[in-house]
């Protein structure tokens, strides 16, 4: 067990003190002052709890006629949440804590040695974890239910206080109460400053906790629990007052723009709507019936997207997605159209198909890293699998409720990235994603990531198809074609061009290509790509049974080359065959199929599985790798 010393002591004298240790706030739920507000939810002689503090209440449970406490569940996991987690009978009580924060609980100790201290410019409150692992049952995932006896607690993404907080929410006795943990501690205040502060002078906690407590309100709670402080009731007030005083430290940090979420939309034209956004900016097609068809759905700000610079996963809060619903033009959304995979792209996806099981549609070579993330190793890479409902070959046309669509291969930014098509109040829009900027006023490449598998000639590719497609108006993922007078973004991407863009767009293509053949003039192509050699998938999740797993090669070069690969496997894992030996021709793709079997795939936390690669009889080393995963328990 794991013991602090004099401060528990002092709390069990207060405690004993107490008359009423457990105050009452509804039929059957409690409140229990600790080093955190605990609540205990009770049905019968058993109970379920929501934070615990040191948990040294637990003994008294009797006091309310509990016997059996059955599960924790967790707000967030900082130490003063949560350190009685120790002392649980783990036999009778289960623990469930928010999915992303799972990380600082079960596997605390790889936080701690990885948790940065010098160079460090990251803020985040997560000093405060626990100091040693505490195994967990069940994750609590934004927007899932909890169900416990006849008991419904929906999650709710809560990020602010800390990256991965939730909230909880359910009806008592015909009454909305929300669980809250530290988003609020009194009205118009929090219980600590310094945790809205994520990175190095920045509001990121500030502005991610004024968008939760948007996203709580919106789901109308009459009664808050808080993790510290008096019941909060009403709520509005409160949280109110707490949103004009974030605002004004947001002032006083320099956040930039509100802290309020923007829900509006920027109507393109008679039937194009906008996500008005400073991250990832999304598109509405509407049809005159107020159907809708989605292209995109990523992120509303670049703080939601940020988080993981600071090495949490980025949430998605759908105020603008459920703004659309209410939108007077739109009564159902029928699909999402993806260009591409990037997680600033599609992280909205899980919540529509969570919800109103959207589907998705797309490109047929961008459907596999929708459906299976675990296969690739690329960036930007969302773990959450996609379903996708229908898929497109390039070039194919299809009919969405009158408007013509074309779907078309467009590799720029990203190898597997599309563009898509449309003819659509007078105009020929072309929704391109990532694959194009304007930089001083010029159309030219997008971003370059060598990891998304670019070379020198995705570009030209884009180049190509964009002259035969003659778009009038370019719908982009993030630029912005528009500064006010301040210089600030305006947050509008849709961007009028001509054909003279288009060219401008081929000459920078060609530039690019030139630079990369400067810096390499043998090989560029083959230079650009660390992947040539590679196993699918990337993490293998593995279990009794061996796994199969396809060994790719690709010849970049413009002369075919002999490959001689071997298998290089950590102890107690075999690979059948262990060898593969190919011919390729220039341009072409060999797959070869391989079985993992592994002795003890309890100890594949992960183990990692490299290629040799032997190239025309010269040694290159081993170049490729795969993660191998006990059961795919990859991180997320
Ligand atoms: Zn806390
Ligand atoms: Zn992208």
């Amino acid at each position: 067990m794991f013991r602090a010393c004099s401060p528990h002591d002092r709390l069990d004298e207060a405690h004993s003190q107490l008359s009423e240790l457990f105050q009452p706030i509804l039929d059957d739920l409690f409140c229990v002052a600790d080093t955190c507000n605990a609540y205990v939810l009770k049905r019968g002689a058993s109970a379920i709890a929501i934070d615990i503090g040191s948990g040294r209440w637990i003994p008294s449970l009797h006091e309310i006629g509990v016997k059996r406490l059955e599960w924790v569940l967790l707000t967030h996991t900082h130490r003063d949440q949560c350190s009685g987690l120790y002392d649980l009978d783990r036999e009778t009580c289960r623990v469930a804590v928010p999915q992303h924060e799972r990380h600082l609980v079960d596997g605390v100790e790889r936080f701690w040695g990885r948790r940065r201290t010098f160079h460090n410019y990251n803020q985040v409150g997560d000093f405060l974890s626990l100091p040693r692992s505490v195994p967990v049952d069940e994750v609590l995932a934004d927007f899932d239910p909890f169900r416990w006896r006849d008991i419904d607690l929906e999650i709710l993404p809560a990020p602010g206080h800390t990256p991965g907080s939730i909230a909880l929410l359910t009806t008592l006795h015909g009454r909305r109460v929300a669980l809250t943990g530290d988003m609020i501690a009194a009205p118009g205040a929090v219980p600590r400053i310094h945790d809205l502060q994520f990175g190095y002078a920045d509001a990121a906690g500030a502005e991610l906790l004024a968008r939760s407590l948007h996203l709580l309100l919106d789901r109308n709670p009459e009664l808050l629990c808080p993790g510290r402080g008096p019941i909060i009731e009403p709520p509005e007030p409160a949280v109110g007052k707490l949103l004009t005083a974030l605002e004004a430290l947001g002032r006083e940090l320099f956040h930039e723009g509100s802290l309020s979420p923007d829900v509006s939309f920027i109507q393109v034209s008679g039937h194009l709507l906008e996500s008005k956004s400073a991250s990832c900016s999304w598109y509405a097609v509407l049809s005159e019936d107020r159907h809708a068809l989605l292209i995109d759905l990523g992120y509303d700000t670049g703080t939601e997207g940020n988080v993981h610079a600071f090495d949490y996963r980025s949430r998605f809060l759908p105020h603008r997605l459920e703004a659309l619903r209410r939108h007077p033009a739109v009564d159902t959304i029928d699909a999402i159209l993806v260009t591409h995979y990037h997680d600033d792209h599609v992280i909205g996806i899980p919540y529509a198909q969570k919800r109103w099981d959207l589907p998705v549609w797309c490109l047929d070579r961008i459907a596999p890293i929708l459906q299976e993330p675990h296969r690739f190793n690329m960036p930007c890479l969302l773990p959450t699998p996609l379903r996708v409902a229908r898929t497109f070959t390039d070039r194919e046309q299809f009919t969405w409720r009158s408007v013509d669509f074309q779907m078309h291969d467009l590799p720029g930014q990203t190898d597997l990235h599309s563009g898509i098509s449309f003819d659509l109040d007078g105009q020929r829009y072309l929704a391109m994603g990532d694959s194009a900027h304007f930089r001083d006023g010029r159309l030219s490449h997008g971003h370059i990531i060598f990891a998304n598998r670019v070379t020198g000639e995705n570009h030209r590719k884009v180049a190509a198809r964009m002259l035969e497609i003659e778009p009038t108006v370019l719908l982009h993922g993030h630029h912005r074609r528009q500064v006010d007078e301040g210089g600030r973004i305006e947050g509008r991407a849709d961007t009028p061009v001509t054909r003279d863009d288009l060219v401008e767009f081929a000459a920078s293509s060609d530039r690019l290509a030139d630079a990369l053949r400067d810096v390499v003039p043998d090989e560029p192509d083959w230079r650009c790509r660390a992947d040539w050699v590679r196993i699918d998938p990337y993490r293998v999740p593995v279990g009794a049974e061996a796994v199969p797993v396809t060994l790719i090669a690709e010849n970049l070069l413009d002369r075919p080359i002999h490959l001689a690969l071997r298998f290089v496997a950590p102890e107690g894992v075999e690979v059948d065959p262990p060898i593969a030996e190919m011919l390729i021709e220039p341009g072409a793709e060999h797959a070869c199929d391989h079985l993992v079997s592994v002795l003890d795939p309890t100890a594949c936390s992960p183990a990692i599985l490299c290629v040799d690669v032997v190239m025309d009889g010269r040694p290159l080393g081993w170049l490729a790798e795969a993660q191998l995963w006990h059961r795919g328990d990859w991180p997320s």
